[in-house]
């Protein structure tokens, strides 16, 4: 009954440490800004309307509990691919893809299927990144590097770092990017940053892993905050892209997503699609079927895919004006310092700029949670606690 002794106590996961600290906090005043879901003004979780309605048709239509094949819901995945990458695309000749488990699945997948038959390319990722990200690639056998990608003294993007680093990479590189919406910075490359960044891309022949987990829950338009991707799909460099439904559909714990490869004609695709169902098979032999049924029924049924549009850009507005209300408020609280970054940002964080000692102070003094490098969720916040949390960095940031 010893067997198990050696084995160690695992570090806790940093954001999910920090929520469940916040969790057992008993500070009346205390604020969760650490984990990435989106909360509506009342601080509340939000389920959309157009999922419910979806949800009540699945219901009434007696959705079944059966499997789904291997590479999941082919009417699901091909309007997430068509949500993805636009009406222009061959989708059938062109795209080999499967359903995941949300876009850590699709992280997961893409990685092994690299690590497989890209043999000995490393992959790059931003520096810094969603953390999980060289998790995965690490467990998927991968060479995982970072690349140049944020200047901290100035809060924006190093363009000139990023390029470089692309150009230094041994070709057939491959290069993680955030479709939009950057994790944690919120700083995205403008559409003519992008350009230069694909342009490099294409004479050093690397492959880009676009990752997109804030497709419309970014800008509030799906098509603008997909433009990176298009574009390069337009240059003809090779392209593998991990897509999440957690944050737009707000559909975190259904577990939705594809990942697909774009490829060079219909044989390709036949090739990678059965390679892709290898890997998963061992895995967990099929996708769930829920959240994907409902985004399915949302994107087919034309008065939905309306309704939710708009759904989606009002969860992206409130967000963009609570960055303007934030730095008002530390405005309003006194502060003198230059905040213009957090309305530049885009996405579901701000990453502020606080170093470790005043996130530090922030929770030990105030009760705010929030991730050690200073991001803060734009969603934790609202009418009620922003002057609250406006205040408390005013102070330790004075
Ligand atoms: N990629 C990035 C950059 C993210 O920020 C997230 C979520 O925080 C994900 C992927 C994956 O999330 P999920 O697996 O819930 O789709």
């Amino acid at each position: 009954d010893d067997i198990w002794q050696n084995v160690p106590m695992g570090a806790p996961d940093a954001i999910l440490g920090i929520a469940q600290a916040y969790r057992q906090c008993e500070d009346p005043r205390k604020v969760n800004v650490c984990v990435g879901a989106y909360r509506d003004d009342a601080g509340k979780s939000y389920v959309l309307p157009s999922v419910r309605a979806a949800e009540k048709m699945l219901w009434e239509s007696q959705e079944p509990k059966e499997y789904l094949p291997i590479e999941g819901d082919k009417d699901f995945v091909r309007c997430a691919l068509k949500f993805a990458y636009g009406p222009n695309m061959d989708i059938d000749t062109h795209v080999a893809a499967v359903q995941t488990l949300s876009g850590t699945g699709a992280c997961a997948i893409g990685g092994r299927f690299l690590a497989q038959f890209w043999k000995n390319h490393p992959i790059y990722v931003p520096d810094p990144t969603w953390s999980n990200h060289i998790s995965i690639f690490n467990q998927c056998g991968l060479d995982c590097r970072k690349y140049r990608y944020y200047n901290r003294s100035t809060n924006a993007l190093d363009l000139e770092g990023m390029l470089k680093d692309l150009n230094r990479a041994k070709d057939g590189s491959i290069f993680l990017l955030h479709a939009c919406a950057h994790n944690p910075t919120g700083c995205d490359p403008s559409l003519e940053q992008w350009k230069e960044v694909i342009d490099v891309v294409r004479q050093k022949h690397h492959v880009c892993f676009f990752d997109s987990a804030y497709q419309g829950f970014a800008s509030g338009n799906a098509e603008v905050d997909a433009q990176a991707f298009r574009y390069a799909v337009s240059q003809h460099v090779p392209i593998l892209l991990a897509q999440s439904f957690a944050k737009n559909f707000g559909l975190y714990g259904e577990r939705v997503g594809t990942l697909s490869v774009v490829c060079g004609d219909a044989e390709q695709r036949d090739h990678i699609l059965s390679e892709l169902r290898l890997i998963i098979r061992p895995l967990y032999s099929s996708p769930p079927r829920h959240g994907s049924s409902i985004v399915k029924t949302v994107l087919m049924d034309p008065a939905l895919k309306e309704q939710y549009y708009e759904e989606c850009a009002g969860m992206a507005l409130r967000i963009q004006k609570m960055r303007v209300k934030l730095v008002q408020a530390l405005q309003k609280a006194g502060s003198q310092h230059d905040w213009s970054h957090i309305t530049g940002q885009i996405g579901m964080f701000a990453f502020t700029g606080m170093n470790e000692a005043m996130c530090q102070q922030l929770t030990d003094e105030f009760s705010i949670y929030l991730t050690m490098n200073g991001r803060i969720s734009m969603a934790g916040l609202n009418q009620k606690n922003l002057e609250y949390v406006a205040a408390s960095i005013h102070v330790v940031t004075d």
